[in-house]
């Protein structure tokens, strides 16, 4: 995967969370502020504005140019959590040119370990990591990019739907006990959303 790829992919993965803003937002609004489709999709919009003014769009700087749109742009703590995915992997990315499917699998892997060290989630939790956490194991254990992604997306799918028969131990939502049950985590919906769109962008 080239710079200009990484970028394509980012640029679809903002493009489907803002098609479906308004439902995250209604599952954040069962069981938290109800802001989640508006927060992520704006941190997205600003990456994407932002990956478009770099001088020089390296993968570095496009990763690294996401993790601050998210820190930044998203605000709260799960702007830290989402921004520290990207965080985490970038310094690896450091004057290289091209990925591949296993570079990619360390990239996910550093940022899941980003993500749950700073957030202290666990699967089961009932956050974006159940849907994070599967989709990287199913990424790690494919052998090319379509695959990888297809796979990925599977599991960050059903990873999310876990979430509904779940109760919080994270987030706001482990304050409602069980009046989250029933309930899809919207953290975990944007994951999957996410993997979803990379992989119709292999797909093609
Ligand atoms: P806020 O709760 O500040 O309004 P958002 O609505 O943008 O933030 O995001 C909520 C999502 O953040 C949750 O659905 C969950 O997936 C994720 N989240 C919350 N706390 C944690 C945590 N400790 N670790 C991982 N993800 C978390
Ligand atoms: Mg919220």
């Amino acid at each position: 995967m080239t710079a200009d790829e990484l970028a394509d992919l980012i640029e679809r993965m903002a493009e489907r969370v803002l098609a479906e803003r308004e439902a995250l937002n209604r599952l954040d609004a069962a069981i938290g502020d109800g802001d989640h489709g508006s927060s992520i999709s704006g941190a997205l919009a600003l990456a994407m504005q932002e990956i478009n003014m770099l001088e020089e769009p390296s993968l570095h700087a496009i990763w690294l140019t996401t993790a601050k749109a998210l820190l930044n742009g998203m605000g709260g703590a799960s702007g830290a959590i989402f921004g520290t995915f990207f965080l985490k992997g970038a310094a690896q990315l450091k004057d290289v040119e091209r990925i591949s499917q296993a570079d990619m699998t360390e990239l996910l892997q550093a940022g899941l370990a980003g993500v749950q060290a700073r957030g202290r989630a666990t699967v089961g939790d009932k956050t974006m990591v159940d849907a994070l956490a599967p989709a990287v194991a199913a990424f790690a254990a494919a052998v090319d990019f379509p695959s990888a992604w297809r796979a990925a997306a599977g599991a960050a799918a059903t990873g999310a739907e876990s979430t509904r028969d779940m109760l919080a131990r994270q987030g706001r939502a482990k304050y409602l006990g069980e009046r989250a049950l029933g309930h899809v985590d919207p953290g975990a919906s944007a994951i999957a959303l996410m993997f979803a769109a990379a992989a119709d962008a292999y797909a093609q």
